[in-house]
């Protein structure tokens, strides 16, 4: 039985104060009613300092949004693994399909910072998704299986069981428009189906597969209900308490 796994994507949005106060909401509410999912802020790399504070000693982990593959060095503008363990970061959003569409992510530094952050003991949220064009050419499952079998190129079977995928269609991501309870599940099947294929049905059936894309308490329960449907990345619903604890008492 796998555990639900909800992780709330802050991307660009907050000060440091206003992610303190939604930290601070969401540990409150789940502290007075706890839930039996694991729940997960990833709030910008200013506001992970001050919003681990507020989680310290809560059920709510630490999330960062993205990290660089190398330890230290001249990288302007970057973060390592152990900036963010240092701070009490647990899991790490890798590959978003932001970072691909905008900031030169591919599947090769992916692939990298995959095999850092599991070096470091941070456990990754790997994302993979198809743009709308892609869907419509039906090449969804190439698409996904392409971005999969490049994240995890050389990582170890006891090493991939320790990743999170988060099937995010790009199609579906802010935009209002999740896919379909069944759209999900065949895309989670699939995933779980090329796990198997790569490191073996026990890893396949403990790896957790998170759908992500405008997920909202509205469509929660049915997305969650899934077979292979094991939780999601949230992003525009995580940004207010209420939606996310929604989402959260739905799961
Ligand atoms: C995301 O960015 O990971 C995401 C799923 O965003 P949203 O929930 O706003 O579609």
């Amino acid at each position: 039985m796998r555990k639900k796994i909800l992780a709330g994507n802050w991307k660009m949005h907050k000060t440091i104060a206003e992610s303190v106060a939604l930290a601070q909401d969401i540990v409150t509410a789940l502290k007075a009613k706890p839930s039996a999912s694991e729940v997960i802020v990833c709030p910008t790399y200013v506001a992970l300092d001050r919003v681990a504070t507020v989680l310290a000693g809560s059920p709510v982990l630490l999330g960062a949004q993205d990290m660089h593959w190398e330890s230290q060095g001249a990288y302007t503008g970057k973060i390592s693994a152990d900036m963010l363990k240092a701070i009490g970061v647990t899991y790490v959003i890798l590959g978003h399909s932001e970072q691909r569409a905008y900031f030169h992510e591919t599947d090769e530094t992916v692939n990298k910072k995959t095999i850092k952050a599991l070096a470091e003991g941070l456990k990754p949220i790997v994302c993979v998704g198809e743009t709308l064009a892609e869907r419509e050419a039906e090449i969804t499952e190439k698409v996904v299986e392409t971005q999969i079998r490049g994240a995890y190129a050389g990582i170890s079977a006891s090493d991939a069981v320790k990743t999170v995928i988060a099937y995010e269609p790009v199609w579906a991501i802010g935009t209002g428009r999740n896919a379909s309870p069944q759209q999900a599940q065949d895309v989670h099947r699939f995933i779980r189906t090329l796990m198997a294929s790569l490191y073996g049905d026990s890893v396949a059936n403990a790896v957790q597969i998170q759908y992500g894309g405008s997920m909202k308490p509205e469509n929660a329960a049915e997305l969650l209900s899934q077979a292979d449907v094991d939780g999601g990345l949230i992003g525009g619903a995580a940004l207010k308490a209420d939606a996310f604890l929604g989402i959260i008492a739905s799961s």
